[in-house]
């Protein structure tokens, strides 16, 4: 019997049909994600518990058979894709919140928690869990751990890395640690849940989560800010933080995203606005800290709509969320990346973005998390078509460099999965990468673990 159907063997005799997918139609469904980019694994298991997640890794390591962890699949860089074949652990029936405790301000979690039920959970007790990637309606607390996903109240909350305080990790030869501790200071050893934090599900699989948690804010005010360039809203939003005013949210939405989530989201687009700032502040002196970001706007000559009432703020949330599936009417094939500079270089990129833009003349659209000084830029084309193709990645290219140049990252939250690992060295040395791949063998050292990703 060969490895292949040794493997599915082994997993059917431990889960049952019920919880392994081996048909060719269902792995289909757990073939892709953002990307586009499709592998079919051998199959397909549904863990219900850590000691499920061991008995399942056994299996993998015995075999030297690729594992890959599966949250829901909405990662942008191929993270969750089985480009090796093998198994794909979905984390999918592991979606219990265990314990949310008051007194310590912190929760434990199932990786397969869906995010945005985490944070309507904990609200409905008066506590708060900031990150919100746009994705949160599906995408799973495992799967931002493992992105460190960020969102449009990093500004002010930060990301997922600062939120966890440890995890329980099943490691490749099926062996379970915890690393951390449900305390607020803790300096014993390296910082392994640092290490595990944005992993990408190369160093091991992620069973439980402990979460720190804050009250819920009171007080939130918004605004929607228009501007006639891109440079000018960069402006705004470096003088915003240099004012001393550090808003929960900056937005940054450009013509062609406002324009390709207008048909959908009814919102209006008046010709000479080129850009678009969301701007939300909260606190006990959120409204006075919002009519200072609309100083700033003036100043920048732009002008300004303060949302009047919660209905108006959930609409604008609304357009704001459905850009991204909103820009695959433009373009057969969207590039998707999610470089970041230092804030006060932010105007600076987004002028190199529009430079980058009229060069390889293919529509790029930008929008993102500007108080961050992350920007999603989309460059549209189409992959079935060579010259347009060639062009869109001479413009990745220029991009990176570009971001780079500046002092920024090739990426800031959506990873490297293996959409950006071959553009990994123009950020790191290497002597980093090589320490990079030095840690994954002593994590994984039969190299089972999520193979083919971030250039390890
Ligand atoms: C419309 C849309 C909007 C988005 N907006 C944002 C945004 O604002 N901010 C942002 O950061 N991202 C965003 N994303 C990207 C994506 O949602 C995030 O990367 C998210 O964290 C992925 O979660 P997931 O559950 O889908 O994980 P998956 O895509 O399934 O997996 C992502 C990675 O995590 C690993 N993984 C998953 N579970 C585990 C586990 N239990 N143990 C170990 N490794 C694991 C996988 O192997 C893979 O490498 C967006 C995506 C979409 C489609």
């Amino acid at each position: 019997m060969g490895v292949r159907d040794k493997t599915v063997k082994e997993l059917l005799s431990l889960l049952g049909e019920e919880r392994v997918l081996t048909g060719e139609e269902e792995l289909l469904l757990y073939s892709y994600d953002g990307t586009g980019e499709e592998f079919l694994p051998w199959a397909v298991a549904f863990p219900e518990s850590t000691n499920e997640v061991v008995k399942i890794l056994e299996v993998a390591f015995e075999n030297e058979v690729p594992l890959v962890p599966r949250g829901a699949g909405s990662g942008f860089t191929g993270g969750s894709l089985p480009v090796q074949g093998g198994i794909v652990l979905s984390t999918e029936r592991m979606n219990r919140i265990l314990e949310i405790d008051r007194d310590n301000l912190t929760a434990w979690v199932e990786p397969g928690v869906v995010t945005g039920e985490f944070q309507s959970r904990v609200e409905s007790v008066g506590l708060f869990y900031p990150p919100d990637p746009a994705s949160l309606a599906f995408c799973t607390l495992g799967g931002n751990v493992a992105e460190n996903a960020g969102g449009p109240r990093a500004v002010k909350y930060g990301v997922t890395k600062d939120y966890v305080l440890g995890l329980e990790v099943v490691l490749s030869n099926g062996e379970v640690i915890t690393t951390g501790r449900k305390v607020v200071k803790d300096v014993v050893g390296y910082n392994l849940t640092g290490l595990m934090v944005g992993s990408e599900g190369t160093l091991g699989v992620i069973t439980r989560v402990l979460l720190r948690l804050l009250p819920l804010p009171v007080g939130r005010s918004t605004m929607l800010a228009y501007f006639k360039s891109r440079y000018h809203a960069g402006k705004a939003v470096s003088e915003v933080l240099s004012r001393g005013v550090i808003p929960v949210t900056m937005e940054f939405i450009d013509k062609s995203a406002l324009e390709a989530v207008a048909k959908h989201a009814e919102v209006e687009v008046e010709p000479e606005v080129e850009a678009v700032l969301l701007i939300e502040t909260d606190g006990p002196n959120s409204k006075g800290e919002l009519e200072l970001c609309s100083e700033v706007v003036v100043l920048h000559e732009g002008s300004f709509r303060m949302a009047e009432s919660e209905e108006e703020r959930e609409h604008l949330w609304r357009a704001r969320r459905a850009i991204s599936p909103s820009l695959v009417h433009l373009a057969p094939t969207k590039v998707n990346e999610d470089v970041v500079v230092p804030r006060s270089l932010l105007a600076t990129a987004l002028e190199g973005i529009s430079r980058i833009e009229r060069k390889v003349e293919l529509p790029i659209v930008c929008f993102g998390h500007a108080g961050d000084g992350n920007i999603h830029v989309n460059i549209m084309t189409d992959k079935s078509d060579s010259l347009a193709w060639g062009r869109a990645m001479e413009a990745v290219d220029e991009l990176f460099d570009l971001v780079v140049g500046l002092g920024g990252s090739i990426s800031g939250e959506h990873g490297i999965g293996i959409t950006k690992s071959r553009y990994i060295s123009k950020q790191l040395s290497g002597t980093v990468l090589e320490l990079q791949r030095g840690i994954n063998r002593v994590f994984d050292p039969k190299g089972i673990l999520n193979p083919g990703k971030m250039g390890v």
